[in-house]
């Protein structure tokens, strides 16, 4: 080693002691929340209906309930726009502090895709949706560990939707099943702010703004992005992406601020593993699931 790189390691402690502080306020453990979306793989497809989708609410009722201090399994079915049977669908609702009137939901969907419509080998077969589904719910169940530890001033709702991504392509009324039924029976004290994260596992992740939700809460999402920027999570980028349709148009459409947090560039901007079967563990990473839950906890906790 020569002194010029010896000079170099010193400033690059130097400068990593000067970062790290602001993560590490939180207790958002980043592996554990990894190990929570390998969990809901290692179920299988978890699509409506499914053995997997049956599991995946018995394991989020595991862990969530012992957390929260009200656990809601909101059940509902339908007909399948698609074949002749009813569909069985299930909102997971973890409520903290439920008394408060002030209150905010976070939110994901934990259902995954029943068929892979970008997949050239097999398009019909439902996907694993390590990101597009499991990643959303990983960052969600550990900030719920968290906030049974320390409280928040405003309450916080998680709720984990069910069918999100149930539609065909094109067909956007078949899609965002559960939150449509949740916007239409609200849980009450009803919050006046919705986060929705969607799409953050990506090992490579950009997460841009969504013209959707900006129109909807521009002052939040400046929040947040340079909150991001201040810890040093250079995967908030403050450039405009494509528009959303996601769970948070519902609650937008009923007049209640909402904002999706997402990369929709998986991996990059040709989003070639997008639904496929390509969207697996191994291309996501708990890096991205720290920035996501570590920025959005500290921004919880200053509010
Ligand atoms: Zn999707």
């Amino acid at each position: 080693m020569n002194r010029h790189i010896t000079i170099r390691v010193v400033y690059s402690i130097l400068f990593m002691s000067f970062i790290i502080p602001a993560p590490a306020q939180t207790g958002f453990d980043a592996d554990r929340a990894f190990d929570d979306l390998i969990a809901q793989c290692d179920l299988g497809t978890r699509e409506p209906n499914s053995v997997g989708a049956k599991a995946a609410v018995k394991y989020f009722q595991s862990v969530l309930e012992p957390l929260a201090d009200e656990f809601y399994l909101q059940n509902f079915d339908m007909q399948d726009p698609y074949a002749d049977r009813q569909l069985n669908l299930t909102n997971i609702i973890a409520r903290f502090q439920p008394e408060k009137t002030q209150r905010i939901i976070l939110c994901a969907h934990w259902d995954t895709r029943p068929r892979a419509e970008y997949d050239r080998t097999y398009p019909d077969k439902p996907m694993l949706g390590a990101n597009d589904g499991a990643s959303g719910v990983a960052v969600l169940l550990e900030i719920a560990r968290n906030l049974q530890r320390k409280t928040t001033d405003p309450g916080i709702d998680i709720i984990l939707f069910d069918g999100e991504d149930y539609g065909k392509p094109q067909d956007l009324q078949h899609y965002l099943l559960g939150s449509r039924y949740y916007v239409k029976h609200l849980y009450k004290p009803v919050a006046q702010l919705v986060i929705l994260l969607d799409m953050v596992g990506d090992e490579n992740l950009t997460i841009k703004i969504d013209p959707v939700s900006y129109q909807s809460a521009p002052g939040v999402m400046e929040e947040i992005w340079s909150l991001a920027a201040d810890i040093g999570y250079d995967q908030f980028r403050l450039e405009l992406g494509s528009g959303m349709y996601d769970d948070h148009v519902p609650f937008i459409e009923r007049g209640i601020p909402a904002i999706d947090i997402i990369d929709f560039e998986y991996p990059g901007p040709d989003n070639a593993y997008w639904h496929t079967h390509n969207d697996t563990p191994d291309k996501c990473s708990p890096e991205s699931l720290e920035a996501v839950g570590n920025t959005l906890l500290i921004w919880l906790y200053q509010q």
